[in-house]
């Protein structure tokens, strides 16, 4: 098996701007460092999908400890597939073309699957639609037939005083008509990057309101040095209050 060219976040890092995605695969160096405040919010992010696996209990969690376990853990996923040896796998991986996606939960019921990926957001997104969508022309590339595709994210209305409930916490949403409708441009997109990643030079992409949409672009001290830092992009406010009230139920920092 080759190694992958694109992931589900390169993947929607390019999306985003084909100069980044350039750059973080051939000048990863130049990435601004990392916030507390952003490391704090991936390990947020990560503790969340943790959480609504319980909402599937009793899976087999394939979960890479390291980069350098991607491979293994595909052929890992197609054998518990194959042997029908689970019916939950939390962090399935599988690799079609040269793109690798990690699924937060897939799950099968009455023989069939539906795939569910977690969100620590209040609501859907255009980029929570093609990450999905993404997901599943991975997963369609290799015949895996779903049944299902929910995106899972928070209940803005849930009640944090009450008794925990995970059932009420999360709102499952299946959003498999749009993803299918999105199939054309997931395959477009992902031939524009593979070309972008074989050029010589980083695109000639000019810095613009694109840098902070969806997510700050973390090439910004590198893409916009010749501008006065007053006019640099203010990245978006994050929703504290939100991950406060969640660390108090589920108990984390
Ligand atoms: S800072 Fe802006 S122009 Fe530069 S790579 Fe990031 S998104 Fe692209």
């Amino acid at each position: 098996m080759e190694k992958h060219l694109l992931s589900k976040s390169t993947f929607i890092r390019g999306n985003q701007c084909l100069k980044s995605l350039y750059l973080n695969k051939k000048r990863p160096f130049l990435r601004d460092r990392l916030s507390p405040e952003q490391l704090a919010k991936f390990k947020r992010g990560h503790k969340i999908g943790e959480l609504a696996q319980q909402l599937f209990p009793g899976g087999i969690d394939l979960k890479p400890k390291s980069p350098s376990q991607y491979r293994k853990k595909v052929v890992e996923t197609a054998e518990v597939i194959r042997n029908n040896s689970y019916q939950t796998i939390y962090e399935a991986a599988f690799q079609y073309d040269r793109l690798l996606i990690l699924l937060d939960i897939l799950t099968k019921e009455n023989g069939k699957w539906t795939a569910c990926e977690v969100k620590s957001s209040f609501q859907l997104s255009e980029t929570f639609l093609l990450d999905a969508a993404f997901q599943f022309y991975v997963m369609n590339g290799l015949n895996l037939q779903l049944k299902d595709f929910f995106l899972v994210y928070v209940n803005r209305d849930y009640d944090f005083s009450a008794t925990p409930d995970l059932n009420k916490l999360f709102v499952k949403e299946s959003v498999l008509e749009k993803i299918l409708g999105l199939q054309d441009y997931i395959r477009e997109q992902v031939a524009r990057e593979k070309e972008t990643l074989l050029l010589e030079k980083s695109p000639a992409i000019e810095p613009g309101p694109h840098c902070t949409r969806p997510y700050p672009c973390d090439f910004i001290g590198h893409c916009w040095k010749k501008i006065p830092r007053e006019e640099w992009p203010h990245p978006p406010e994050s929703n504290e209050n939100f991950y406060e009230l969640l660390s108090r139920l589920v108990g984390f920092d």
